[in-house]
């Protein structure tokens, strides 16, 4: 069994020093919770696992999966930058204290006002395309900017097609055959090209499409540090580190992962002559995903032509299930280790039939009352809730030795109504 979790004395599900039971009774469900000490341990083991191979070395967590400031505070704390793909990430982040530098704006189809909001913000931009080359250029203040460019490499990886970022179906990143002239027309444009970067999936726990794009990656910075004289300082091999959702699914081997693509990066930087550029990746879902909790609770059970146990979060909650049909494992707050007994399906309270956590998931005994944890919540879940069916945000907290803080209030009825404006002529 390779999912992270604690069963405390009681015999309740533990997150943090807080038992999951008291949390859904004092906060509410459904609630997401994150475990402090989690995220900073998943860090720190990623860190540790690339810097002890190569000391120059930067991570940069991939806010979208999880953009609350509390979080980001976290990662800012362990020495993190920020991989940003919106101008709302780049505000989030900077709310967050990160100073812009350590903050590289990957952004696809991006307006030029976006550019400029980024530009005018001071972090570092990723471009994706000729078209955003030119557009920045001719922004005010863009000359001389140290810029960098994501490039497909042709692998692509994922744990779903939607999530393959790399490869000839893939929207994302400028093609190899017109790298090394897009780096000098940056040049010529007046730009200091210092970055290369890519991006190939999400959610992959094979080492080998990720070492096959490292290996692309850096003949094509080694052709452009030749042919257009790049001088880079930092190569970045994206994010993508996948963790276990299955009770099966391996755990990425961090250690002897690091240990590989370091060992390569070594050999390409020597047989290109490049010297010494930071190593960055980009892990969101790594530092996150098993840190989170959704906790949920069960209102009905129904014997139908199938049994549903039918709870209080839905796919508005967490979109995975249904978007990807993602396994998220499933536990009963009281009773994490009891034996499963039936086999069940877990259902939301949207008014889809898509609306699913589970099909067909084997279970213990469950009762109305009772509640659940769904599992590594803490990536891709809140940040991907809507209002769907008119149901607010739920709360998030966060907890540490014990210590619970509410770092996101449940929204209420009226936020859901907050922005929409009634004219004057309906009243008529
Ligand atoms: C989403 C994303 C990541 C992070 O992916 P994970 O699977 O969460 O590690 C990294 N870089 C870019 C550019 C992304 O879009």
């Amino acid at each position: 069994m390779n999912l992270h979790f604690k069963t405390n004395e009681k015999g309740n599900l533990e997150i943090g020093g807080a038992d999951a039971l008291e949390l859904a009774h004092k906060y509410g469900t459904p609630l997401y919770v994150l475990d402090e000490m989690r995220i900073r341990d998943n860090y720190q083991r990623v860190h540790q696992a690339f810097s002890s191979e190569y000391s120059n070395f930067q991570i940069f967590y991939a806010a979208k999966a999880n953009t609350n400031l509390a979080v980001m505070r976290i990662l800012e704390q362990e020495g993190s930058g920020i991989d940003a793909v919106s101008p709302g990430e780049i505000y989030t982040a900077l709310l967050a204290g990160f100073e812009p530098e350590r903050i590289l704006f990957t952004g696809n189809n991006v307006t030029s006002e976006e550019l400029q909001f980024a530009l005018d913000s001071g972090v570092r931009i990723n471009l994706d395309s000729v078209s955003m080359l030119e557009r920045l250029a001719k922004l005010p203040g863009a000359k001389g900017s140290r810029i960098s460019f994501r490039v497909n490499p042709m692998v692509g990886a994922g744990h779903h097609d939607h999530c393959i970022t790399g490869g000839e179906l893939s929207k994302f990143g400028i093609m190899e055959q017109e790298a090394v002239e897009i780096y000098k027309k940056a040049h010529k444009l007046g730009f200091n090209p210092v970055g290369i970067h890519t991006h190939i999936g999400s959610g992959i726990l094979d080492p080998e499409p990720f070492k096959l794009a490292v290996q692309v990656l850096m003949d094509i910075a080694g052709r452009v540090h030749q042919e257009a004289g790049v001088e880079f300082e930092f190569i970045d091999f994206g994010g993508g580190l996948g963790i276990p959702y299955t009770p099966e699914e391996p755990v990425l081997e961090i250690k002897k992962f690091a240990g590989e693509i370091v060992a390569l990066y070594k050999s390409k930087l020597s047989e290109y002559g490049i010297d010494n550029p930071t190593m960055c990746i980009e892990p969101g879902r790594y530092i996150v995903g098993d840190a989170g909790y959704l906790l949920t609770r069960v209102n009905t059970i129904k014997q139908s032509y199938r049994k549903f146990v039918g709870v209080d979060a839905g796919f508005n909650t967490l979109l995975r299930p249904t978007m990807y049909g993602s396994y998220h494992h499933i536990l009963v707050a009281d009773k994490p280790e009891a034996p499963t007994t039936q086999n069940v399906d877990v259902a939301g309270n949207i008014c889809e039939s898509g609306d699913l956590f589970a099909r067909d998931r084997p279970l213990p005994e469950i009762e109305e009352s009772d509640v659940l944890s769904i599992m590594n919540a803490g990536a891709y879940s809140f940040s991907m809730s809507s209002q769907y069916n008119s149901r607010p945000l739920p709360a998030e907290v966060i907890v540490n030795n014990g210590k619970v803080d509410v770092i996101r209030d449940r929204e209420t009825y009226s936020d859901i109504l907050s922005k929409q404006n009634l004219p004057l002529r309906f009243f008529k």
